[in-house]
């Protein structure tokens, strides 16, 4: 039934200039603007998730190259790490940018969300300042994907799989995230060096998407306070769709595009690991494991905020392949 449901979401898409479809990932409201609606008293959002195939092919017998510690930061989700990881992968997303867009976001800051079990990414603005966040709840279940899937590849496993249930089964709102079991993963396995370098890489493909959707909000003028005009035609979507807690549509695709353009012209520019999709179709499997599995219960604000991932995960996949089979620039996405 996913055909249907994509078919409907993007008849819907098509239809109208501003779908109200629950809280938006660029949020407007009459004090902070945000891209990427908190939930109601909560924070801003930002991410998807899907169970959907197409994730790039196992890297198994990728050469490991990061040394193993007993302490792995991301095995044992360090929150401190992820935030500097965070914040190391949003540089290199405005590194990438073009010049134009670039200048509107460089600098931007990326500030802290740690309410309990909140699991969200947005785009925001304060008066005039703009700003980025990703919750310490989003950046833990990355780092537990990242963890798992990289355990999978090497081992033939589905501890992605696992591992959402654990989510839906025990996550609990304004609760800690809940852990895996004792015995959940083999250390043999969890502490391999290439299953660890291999963990890193769909770590930094998750954070790169994710960010890049929201700082994707910022340059192509979704938000006022790094708009170039009073009131351009973006923000009137976000006001009228402003009279409900509401996302953009339209603003959600083209986040969802350029954020991937830019993820994968980050990933260009390593010398060790060229980024793909991976990581974005991961974030979808997880959220769509979740509906599938919890389907009357929408736990986490990053669904609130943005569309839902069968509508996104076939936008994220026809854009890579576009940004490949251009050999990296990708189909031209106006900004306003
Ligand atoms: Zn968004």
């Amino acid at each position: 039934m996913a055909a249907s449901g994509f078919d409907r979401a993007l008849g819907v898409a098509l239809s109208f200039f501003c779908v109200v479809l629950g809280s938006g990932c660029a949020r407007e409201r009459s004090q902070p603007v945000y891209y990427g609606q908190p939930a109601p008293g909560g924070t801003a959002v930002g991410q998807p998730a899907t169970a959907q195939p197409g994730v790039p092919a196992p890297v198994a017998t990728v050469a490991p190259t990061v040394a193993v510690s007993a302490n792995d930061p991301v095995i044992h989700h360090d929150i401190a790490f992820l935030r500097g990881r965070a914040q190391q992968v949003l540089n290199e997303l405005v590194a990438a940018l073009p010049a134009q867009q670039q200048s509107r976001v460089n600098g931007i800051p990326l500030v802290v969300d740690a309410t309990p079990g909140e699991v969200n990414a947005f785009a925001s603005c304060s008066g005039s300042s703009p700003a980025m966040a990703i919750s310490d709840g989003l950046l833990q279940i990355q780092s537990q994907l990242a963890r798992f899937r990289a355990y999978d590849e090497l081992a033939g496993t589905n501890k992605v799989g696992e591992y959402i249930g654990v989510i839906a089964r025990s996550a609990r709102p304004k609760q800690p995230l809940p852990e895996v079991p004792a015995g959940f993963a083999d250390p043999r396995i969890d502490f391999d060096a290439r299953k660890v370098t291999r963990q890193y890489q769909v770590l930094d493909e998750q954070l790169a998407f994710v960010m890049g959707h929201e700082l994707g909000h910022h340059y192509l003028g979704h938000l006022p306070c790094t708009a170039l005009s009073p009131l351009n035609l973006a923000q009137l979507g976000a006001v009228l769709a402003g009279a409900v807690p509401a996302f953009n549509q339209p603003n959600e695709v083209a986040a969802d595009m350029v954020g991937i353009n830019n993820t994968l012209t980050l990933g260009s520019r390593r010398a060790d690991y060229r980024l793909t999709e991976g990581g974005a179709l991961l974030t979808m499997q997880f959220f769509s494991g979740l509906d599938q599995l919890t389907p009357n219960d929408i736990l986490f604000g990053f669904e609130r905020s943005h569309p839902p991932p069968q509508l996104r995960t076939p936008i994220i996949q026809q854009t890579a392949a576009t940004w490949r089979a251009t050999g990296g620039v990708g189909l031209p996405i106006l900004g306003f």
